[in-house]
């Protein structure tokens, strides 16, 4: 990892758009663009001040590829850290490859994926998980992964694991300074206070490990199964949460319509509908008698399970069978074609708690499923503050972390030596430092910034 070299990448989405934007980071960046750009000021940029921008055309010996407009920022205060040129230029693939090409023929070298974030942490412009944010940031697609990359990439996160880190690194130090005056038997280290604090770091730790549960859906999509009997409905819901006549429903069980993968945002989570071709279809996707068998699949690899019955037909016997089979924690009784009959049959299923009544095919009582759903996946953790953690590497950590939690716990418990104590907390306060990058491998950072798209 050299940061001597100065890179060069496309900024912009690739392919034609109105305009695109390359980014250049490195020692030489504004040297390079300056032989390579005529301002049409007849501007040196090395003498303009860093956060400028200049009207001018990129020129290849005589022939001007473009006019475009350069931005610059210098050294420390851009977003690599280093010197950092932007070339607004219009969007053709052609003038994009041809300046890009130019830069790189004149010294420049084609970034890899993510090279700038990571030249920014590298730079210490933002620390690993803020820097893991910024590829959350680009990839989100809901207002609530959003929120959460946002958050993240601010430093939410990270200040909490500092703030845990910064506790127990006073014990550390505390702790081997009574090493270094181990002959007097001088006690500088609360072994209370230690133990205090570490029951805190354990919850905490806890809290933020329980977090990704509904950090992993948002940032992935809620999974989600429509299941229940031929005729209950099922296709008709879906076209009603989908908003949309196209698909077909008949009386005949059977009707058939292909389709990919459908998504529902409701209340800015991202909802993915599992097998709907199965739905459409009829097909692998029946809970004959009640049983489940056959959804059995799509009931484990979905994170809720919407269960529609008719309510005309079904039992409370039988519904309490889907309660069992599928798991409160998952479940969602959904109570169909209410306008066929009158709202005291909804006395039957009064036993049942998480169970809404709709008709499918009126559109009604939709608005309470969709809070049924909303309450089931997010309750109110998103309005709560508090970091919601969405990345499995910072769960890996998290969970070393209570081990070594635990080591220390126990330790106290069984009054081992401070040299022992010690070693646990060093250990413990490792795991916290691999969050936020201040203990870190050249193989991990690979593996981090190989997922970023190139040019970020
Ligand atoms: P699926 O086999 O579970 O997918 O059921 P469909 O969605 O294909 O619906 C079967 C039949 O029930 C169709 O004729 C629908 O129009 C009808 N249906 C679905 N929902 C309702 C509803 O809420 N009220 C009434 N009256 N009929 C419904």
């Amino acid at each position: 990892m050299t940061n001597k070299d100065t890179i060069i990448a496309l900024a912009t989405a690739s392919g034609a758009g109105a305009i695109a934007v390359l980014r250049v980071s490195g020692p030489k960046a504004i040297s390079v663009s300056n032989t390579l750009f005529k301002s049409i000021h007849d501007k040196n940029l090395l003498n303009q001040p860093t956060h400028t921008i200049h009207l001018g055309h990129i020129v290849d010996v005589d022939r001007v590829l473009d006019e475009v407009l350069v931005s610059i920022y210098k050294n420390p205060q851009s977003y690599t850290g280093e010197d950092v040129v932007e070339i607004s230029c219009h969007g053709s693939s052609y003038i994009q490859q041809e300046i890009l090409q130019l830069f790189i023929r004149n010294g420049c070298r084609s970034a890899n994926p993510g090279e700038f974030t990571l030249r920014a942490f590298l730079n210490g412009k933002m620390d690993l998980s803020q820097a893991e944010a910024v590829a959350d940031l680009i990839a989100s697609d809901s207002a609530a992964a959003h929120q959460i990359a946002m958050q993240q990439m601010r430093g939410g996160f990270s200040s909490e694991i500092k703030k845990l880190r910064e506790e127990l690194l006073n014990f550390a130090s505390l702790i081997e300074l009574e090493l270094d005056f181990s002959q007097e038997d001088v006690a500088f280290a609360n072994k209370k206070e230690l133990e205090i604090l570490v029951q805190q770091l354990q919850l905490k730790t806890n809290i933020l490990l329980e977090s990704f549960k509904l950090g992993n859906v948002i940032k992935n999509g809620v999974q989600v199964a429509i299941v229940g009997k031929p005729n209950a409905g099922k296709s008709t819901l879906l076209n009603t949460l989908l908003n949309e006549q196209r698909a077909l429903v008949s009386e005949i069980p059977g009707t058939t319509r292909d389709t990919v993968e459908e998504l529902l945002n409701i209340d800015g989570v991202l909802y993915k509908l599992i097998d709907t071709a199965g739905i459409r279809q009829q097909t692998g996707d029946v809970i004959e008698q009640m049983g489940i068998d056959k959804s059995k699949e799509k009931i484990i690899q979905a994170d809720i399970v919407i269960a529609l019955f008719d309510v005309n037909t079904a039992t409370p016997e039988q519904i309490h069978t889907w309660e069992k089979e599928i798991g409160l924690d998952k479940i969602i009784l959904v109570g169909n074609k209410m306008d066929l009959t009158t709202a005291n049959i909804v006395t039957n299923f009064n036993n049942f708690k998480n169970i809404v009544f709709i008709s499918a095919k009126d559109k009604n009582n939709i608005e309470a499923l969709k809070n049924a759903i909303t309450q089931k996946v997010v309750g109110d953790q998103l309005k709560k503050e508090g970091t919601i953690v969405t990345n499995a590497r910072h769960v890996s950590s998290l969970k070393k972390l209570l081990l070594a939690l635990n080591d220390i716990e126990t330790g106290l418990i069984q009054n081992v030596t401070g040299d022992l104590l010690a070693l646990d907390i060093r250990q413990a306060l490792h795991y916290l430092g691999t969050i936020t990058g201040e203990i870190t491998s050249e193989d991990q950072l690979d593996f981090i910034f190989s997922k970023f798209c190139i040019g970020k």
